[in-house]
């Protein structure tokens, strides 16, 4: 495994590499865990080469936002990445991915205007902007993103559609710990007590789930459903719940089989978690 800093040798080496849609990428801000590596794990099984890119990105922190202690420790992910057979971590620096010059960025349009984006403004802009970078960079055929960013992943795969670039984007269902709560660097933040009422998440979508299966078709129930089980956890703090199109992320008021995302976002403490199921 090669670790490459330089887009300039980024490129060259991907560039050696005769047929690009047998090349993948992962993007990553690091602090991995089990969720990242079955990203990694995806890709490797539909593609010759695996590159991992790490880099936290500064633009898609708002002010006051967790952009300054924000993990990183790419020793321990390099040898994470390593056993997990991953080709190459891109692991750039500012330099390469905001330079001070820098005036052009790309805009997802709406959709990054709602679920998260309403709370993160310019959020999804700093999301596009740096994975067309990545892509340009690095020339993978393929890209793999977690299911658990779902916005995040919905205006990807739009971007990549909309501005024609060649890669194939694949979403991997959220890797969860044993008592369901989605994986996710945060975790580290919470303390003992905010973490055991975390739970509640997976829990609320969980049930909602079981409504849907057993007929319960509208949105508006789901969503009431949701908010009532977080509510009832004092520790937490629902930022939003709403149940949106997975194509254009518009509202939905019932279920479209196969097509309808239930998104969450709340506060345990200082700490900001996401959550959704797909229906
Ligand atoms: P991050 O480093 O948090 O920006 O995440 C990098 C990629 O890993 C994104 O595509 C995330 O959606 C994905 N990811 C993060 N957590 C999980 C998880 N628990 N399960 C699956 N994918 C995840």
């Amino acid at each position: 495994m090669k670790i490459v800093k330089s887009a300039t040798e980024m490129t060259r080496l991907a560039e050696t590499w005769s047929y690009h849609s047998g090349c993948a990428i992962v993007p990553t801000m690091g602090a991995l865990h089990e969720g990242h590596l079955a990203l990694v794990s995806r890709a490797k099984s539909a593609a010759d080469r695996v590159i991992v890119s790490i880099f936290v990105n500064p633009l898609q922190f708002g002010p006051g936002e967790d952009f300054d202690r924000y993990p990183r420790n790419l020793e321990r992910d390099s040898e994470l990445l390593q056993s997990a057979g991953a080709d190459i971590v891109f692991s750039p620096n500012a330099d390469v991915m905001t330079p001070a010059d820098m005036r052009v960025t790309v805009d997802p349009g709406p959709m990054g205007d709602v679920l998260c984006g309403q709370y993160r403004p310019g959020h999804f802009r700093g999301v596009c902007t740096i994975v067309s970078k990545l892509f340009h960079i690095t020339r993978p055929g393929q890209a793999y993103f977690g299911w658990k960013d779902a916005q995040q992943f919905i205006i990807l795969r739009k971007m990549v559609q909309d501005l024609n670039l060649p890669v194939a984007m694949h979403g991997v269902d959220t890797k969860r710990e044993s008592d369901g709560l989605a994986m996710s660097s945060r975790n580290a933040y919470l303390k003992p007590e905010e973490r055991r009422a975390a739970t509640v998440l997976s829990e609320a979508l969980e049930k909602a789930r079981v409504s849907y299966s057993n007929g319960q078709n509208s949105t508006a129930y789901l969503v009431v459903q949701i908010q009532e089980t977080i509510a009832a956890e004092p520790l937490a703090r629902l930022q939003y719940c709403e149940a949106r199109s997975m194509d254009t992320l518009e509202p939905v008021d019932s279920v479209l089989p196969g097509n309808t995302l239930i998104a969450v976002a709340a506060h345990f403490g200082e700490t900001r978690l996401i959550d959704n199921i797909r229906l």
